[in-house]
Parts: C-alpha cells; sequence; structure tokens
C-alpha cells in the first residue's frame, strides 16, 4: 500500500468521513513538516491519554468528577449550587452533551449510557452502563429523569429499558422523553440547536 493511502485509511476511521475526504486529509497531513505531524500525533495520543471519564456521570472528565457534576454540590452552606443535582439527563454519548450545553436551556446533570441497546448491532443492556443509574448516590432526591436517548429505534428501545428498570427500582422521579417533533428518525448530529431546545421544553412524562 501507498503512504498516502496507508494515512488514507487512518482518516476513513472517522465519522463521516470517506474515502475520497480521507485521501485528502492524507494528503494534507503529509504536506505539513515531519515536525508538525509527529505534533499532531503527539497531541490526539495525549489527549487520549489524559482522558478520564466521570465517575458520577460517565462523562468525559479531566478529574475524577467532571465540571457539571462538581457545579450540582454547594460549594457552602449560604451558595447555592449552579445545576440542578436533582434533574438528571439520560443521553447516549458525552458529544450529546455538549450538544445540549450549547443551547444553555438545561441547568441539571446528566448521565451517559455510552451506547444504545440494538438488537442488530448485538448490543445488551448489559453493554450499556445503566447501573450506575439505578446505583447514583442521591437516587431518592431525584425529581425528574430525561431520556434523551435518539428518536431511532434502538433509542426508543434503550428509553422503554431504562423506564422499566428506573420503575422496578422504585423510584419516585418523573421519567420524561424529549419530544423530537420533526427530527424522528435522527439524532443529536443531525438536530440544530432550536429542534433540540424545543425537544426539551416540550418533553413527555412516561409511565
Ligand atoms: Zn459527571
Amino acid at each position: 500500500m501507498k503512504p498516502v493511502e496507508r494515512a488514507a485509511v487512518q482518516f476513513e476511521k472517522l465519522p463521516g468521513v470517506g474515502i475520497k475526504t480521507a485521501k485528502k486529509l492524507a494528503y494534507a497531513l503529509l504536506m505539513f513538516d515531519k515536525r508538525d505531524v509527529d505534533v499532531f500525533c503527539d497531541e490526539i495520543a495525549a489527549a487520549k491519554d489524559a482522558l478520564k471519564l466521570c465517575r458520577v456521570c460517565g462523562n468525559f472528565s479531566e478529574g475524577d468528577v467532571c465540571e457539571i457534576c462538581a457545579a450540582s454540590v454547594a460549594y457552602s452552606a449560604d451558595t447555592a449550587p449552579k445545576r440542578d443535582g436533582s434533574i438528571v439527563c439520560v443521553v447516549e454519548h458525552p458529544k450529546d452533551i455538549a450538544a445540549i450545553e450549547r443551547g444553555r436551556y438545561y441547568k441539571g446533570v446528566y448521565y451517559v449510557l455510552h451506547g444504545l441497546i440494538s438488537p442488530t448491532n448485538l448490543k445488551l443492556p448489559k453493554d450499556l452502563n445503566i447501573k450506575g443509574l439505578l446505583e447514583r448516590e442521591n437516587l431518592t432526591s431525584i425529581r425528574e429523569i430525561i431520556l434523551a436517548t435518539p428518536p431511532t429505534l434502538d433509542g426508543e428501545a434503550t428509553a422503554r429499558y431504562v423506564t422499566a428498570e428506573l420503575l422496578a427500582a422504585n423510584i419516585t422521579a418523573r421519567i420524561t422523553r424529549l419530544a423530537y417533533g420533526m427530527s424522528v428518525g435522527g439524532s443529536f448530529d443531525y438536530a440544530d440547536d432550536d429542534t433540540l431546545s424545543y425537544a426539551f421544553k416540550n418533553r413527555n412524562t412516561l409511565e
């Protein structure tokens, strides 16, 4: 295999990158000075090494607990926490948190499943990070759990499964699901910020 093709194979692993774009990126990178290619590769490896998952919610985090979870704790008796720890939004990936945070309308905290239940991709409930949600420390004081998995078959199946598990755990929280409207079949990647904010404001109670 030619050197450019070898580099292109790596770029093609990225989401949304086809062989044409992969080759374009490979050519561009290989035009860099050798030193800049090293920086490029080293920085990505260093980012991967530094990446941890928040022990509370599973979001990407630099420390043991992510910034959002940390902001749901009051630092002293007379300061209110910046985030409401009694509302938990359940998402598929950390990137969904980034999409919701862009809108600045949500002030609760999150929980990341790291995947969806999928019969076609042979993903079972045990492959997801559901346990941490059911074993969450403040589970009994949670007022609302928002299921924000995507409006796809897998996303709906996952929302139904998590709801059943939460009900079986006798939680008292209201369980809600985003109202996706027009974006049915898509995911947060394709939903614009207005669609997502609409979906949040018009969320429905399940049960
Ligand atoms: Zn967290």
